[in-house]
């Protein structure tokens, strides 16, 4: 007889799970709490859906945090495989220039959706939307329409704490920590950070992008860029330090974090260029010989003393180190991504929970972090794959 296997929650993580779960050893229901599954992976598709980074396995596996976690699933199912993956299913990818990966142009959103459920149909995967789990009775899950299902296998995939109208809003937390499962608060990861800009710097740079820059906080550094914004910044520059900018936050009160507004530059070259400019204003040479845009020389300015602006050596000092002061992260819901939620030590290796055997946690709703760049949903795939062969192979 076919074993039962409950997975609960609808986005990236869950589906993987029942896409590759074997129809021939287990019935399969997915129950889902919104009319429709997969509504935050609809989200994160509507500003450029950026499903994977092209670089080594190696280098990614190093993106994630802690490294370990995450290891063995995304060596078994890899970038590289999630992209032959969707191809198979119709969805080809390509690389960016930034080396992230995203499906081809004119593929929307959606139809990665709709090409996924066609897999999981096939696969006679039943899915129950407007199931809401609200706790067990003895070893049964409760839904919000009373009903009791008693599996041999759950595999929760509830999410993380940002994007409440996608349905991740952590509200089931409480119901892990009555089953003495250890629990940390969700904290905003991948989020925006505020910045006291003056009115004037405002008027003239919001929304404005800094291109091509390096960030720094703490030893780590980023290249990307920032945009300017009423609130501070935001951007992949930004967000990929996350854990070191939350961390003084919360020490400190408050992060800085140092922008080489030229990376490309070596301060040797940059001082040569700035040596060697024939015009006299400090402006006119960063303008034109170091080729500042507006916005960052306008940032600079704002940084930087009318003394050490005037000095060739402290200008270009503050060029390639510009100290800016982060005074507090976004709101939860509006960040990309949380940590928080199931502290990993309650997982095994196969991201089953300790303390209630053949019930596993997947995706956003445990304690792990990697910075925006397809590395979020490479790891929901990842997990739901390997949870997927892991139970297979039972
Ligand atoms: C604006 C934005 C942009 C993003 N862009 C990217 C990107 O470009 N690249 C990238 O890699 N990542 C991106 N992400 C992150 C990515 O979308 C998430 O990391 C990913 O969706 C998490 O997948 P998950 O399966 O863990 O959970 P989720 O996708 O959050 O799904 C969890 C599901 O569980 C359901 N649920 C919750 N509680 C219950 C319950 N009690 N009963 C039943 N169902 C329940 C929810 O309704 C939800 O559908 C973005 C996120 C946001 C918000």
């Amino acid at each position: 007889m076919k074993k039962s296997i409950s997975i609960v929650g609808g986005g990236p993580s869950a589906l993987m799970t029942a896409a590759f779960l074997d129809s021939s050893k287990f019935d399969v229901t997915l129950y889902e709490k919104n009319k429709s599954v997969g509504r935050k992976f609809l989200v994160a598709g509507d500003g450029g859906f950026n499903i994977t980074h092209s670089e080594s396995i190696e280098e990614m596996i190093e993106r994630f945090t802690p490294i370990e976690f995450l290891k063995e699933a995304l060596t078994e199912f890899s970038n590289e495989d999630l992209r032959t993956w969707l191809e198979e299913l119709g969805i080809p990818t390509f690389e960016g220039s930034s080396h992230r990966v995203y499906p081809e142009e004119g593929i929307k959103p959606i139809e990665v959706l709709n090409a996924i459920l066609k897999k999981l149909d096939a696969n006679g995967t039943k899915i129950k939307t407007e199931h809401t789990w609200t706790g067990w009775n003895k070893d049964a899950l409760v839904f919000n329409d009373s009903t009791n299902v008693k599996s041999d296998y759950t595999i929760f995939a509830l999410g993380g704490g940002s994007w409440k109208v996608t349905g991740s809003d952590g509200s089931w937390s409480n119901l892990f920590e009555e089953k003495n499962i250890e629990m940390l608060p969700f904290t905003p990861a991948n989020c925006a950070y505020k910045v006291d800009w003056t009115k004037g710097f405002l008027g003239r740079n919001a929304g404005k992008p800094l291109k091509n820059i390096s960030m720094s906080c703490f030893g780590n550094e980023q290249k990307g860029e920032a945009v300017i914004t009423e609130f501070g910044l935001e951007g992949n520059a930004i967000y990929a330090l996350s854990p070191q900018i939350q961390e003084l936050l919360e020490k400190k009160g408050e992060a800085t974090v140092l922008i080489d507004l030229k990376p490309t530059l070596t301060m040797e070259v940059l001082l040569e260029k700035m040596y060697k400019a024939r015009v006299p204003k400090t402006t006119d040479i960063l303008r034109k010989y170091v080729k500042l845009g507006p916005s960052k020389l306008d940032l600079l300015k704002l940084n930087t003393t009318r003394e050490e602006f005037m000095d060739i050596n402290s200008v270009a000092k503050k060029v390639k180190a510009l100290p800016v002061t982060l005074t507090a992260a976004a709101s939860l819901d509006e960040a990309i991504s949380t940590t928080g939620g199931i502290v990993l030590t309650e997982l095994n290796e196969n991201y089953e929970l300790s303390k209630l055997p053949n019930n596993f946690c997947i995706g956003e709703m445990s304690d792990w972090n990697a910075p925006t760049g397809g590395y979020l949903l490479q790891a929901c795939f990842s997990m739901g794959s390997k949870i997927g062969h892991h139970l297979n192979s039972k």
